[in-house]
């Protein structure tokens, strides 16, 4: 009898096994990663699309959610440089610096990992391209404010793909050289014009898009759907590699809203962000093979949605009825960031964590950890 269960016992787990190993061959294919960063996005600046959209929040579509910590390894309240340093290569650094340690050793970032693997890779922003989120995915320098180098940086670099302003740190340059015409060379094509129709690129060729010498304009100053688009243009272009992907986005403006204590520049930059995070998860809906992550580098502003300043309604009581957007500084917060995750693994993105973190869970997902 005994002899009976333990061998039916071992027939389950047999038949089980056979299960599990026939579900493998799916997963075997690496999962893409799009990254998209809201800079200075903190969690108002995430609900605004609840009271100012005129279509559902695009961060309904996650179920799997987390916090992070921001602080560099110098300061409590973090910087662009620092923060994108950590979300991209796994490590504290100290503000200011773009893909080094506290030594100012260079540091291997998420794109160099995945394009040591023979996936394709891409940068886009709305600022200039080599501002210091997007730098962090592709530079290393000791400051930010080093951006003619980050520019022939990129040239230099992995990366498949870039779009975003900044035309003037290639060719408009205290060193007077002109990149773009070196650009060839490195085996990219420019377009200073605009962004083509997703579908016309050529799979093995580089390419990098800089409509704007400066920063590209805000959404209020006419941007259009440049981001979308340009995220749309990415995904299309690096999909093409069988091995697989990783694009970043930043909504870079967001920041620069919450600097300027401007609350309708923000709001603006948010729905264009959503549109973005819209187009990343249909494509990944699709695909079944890409993970998706949205977070900020830090809050920026002090950010929140309070009810109209002093106003009472008939009761006597204060009138919640409306939201009147305030800030509380003209700088970065130390409040913890929300990050969202969707598609393989974005369970492992559930809790509170590190910035640091988010880099060492998208590594252990591309090395099959
Ligand atoms: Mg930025
Ligand atoms: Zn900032």
């Amino acid at each position: 009898m005994m002899k009976n269960i333990l061998f039916l016992l071992l027939a389950i787990i047999t038949l089980a096994c056979t299960a599990s190993e026939k579900v493998q061959p799916e997963s075997e294919k690496s999962t893409n990663i799009i990254f998209l960063i809201g800079d200075g996005m903190g969690l108002s600046a995430v609900s605004t699309g609840f009271y100012f959209g005129d279509q559902p929040s695009v961060f309904k579509r996650f179920y799997e959610i987390g916090l992070q910590q921001t602080s560099s390894a110098t300061h409590k309240v973090t910087d662009s440089a620092a923060s994108g340093t950590a979300l991209a290569t796994g490590k504290k650094t100290y503000n200011g610096a773009i893909g080094v340690d506290t030594t100012k050793t260079s540091i291997q970032n998420i794109a160099e990992l995945v394009a040591s693997m023979g996936w394709s890779t891409g940068v886009v922003a709305t600022s200039t391209i080599s501002h210091a989120t997007p730098a962090s995915f592709y530079a290393h320098v000791e400051l930010r404010s080093m951006e003619d180098e980050i520019a022939a940086q990129l040239l230099a670099s992995e990366i498949d793909f870039f779009a975003g302003g900044g035309r003037d740190k290639f060719n408009m340059r205290k060193d007077s050289s002109d990149l773009l015409l070196l650009a060839a060379d490195k085996g990219f094509i420019i377009d200073t014009t605009g962004l083509p129709t997703p579908g016309t690129l050529s799979g093995d060729q580089k390419y990098g898009f800089l409509p704007e010498p400066g920063s590209m304009p805000p959404m209020i100053h006419g941007r259009g759907d440049f981001l979308p688009e340009a995220t749309t243009l990415a995904i299309s272009h690096l999909s093409q590699n069988q091995e697989g992907f990783f694009l970043m986005v930043e909504g870079s403006q967001i920041d620069w809203a919450g600097h300027a204590n401007d609350s309708e520049y923000l709001v603006s930059e948010m729905l264009d962000f959503e549109k973005v995070i819209a187009a990343a998860l249909d494509f990944a809906e699709k695909d079944e093979n890409t993970l998706v992550v949205v977070t900020a580098d830090h809050e920026t502003g002090g950010f929140t949605l309070g009810p109209k300043t002093g106003a009472t309604d008939e009761s006597g009581y204060s009138d919640y009825s409306a939201i009147e957007p305030v800030f509380a500084t003209g700088s970065h917060s130390a409040t913890l960031i929300p990050v969202f995750a969707f598609g393989p693994g974005a369970g492992e993105f559930k809790g509170i964590y590190q910035n640091t973190d988010i880099f060492h869970k998208m590594a252990a997902l591309v090395q099959g950890e």
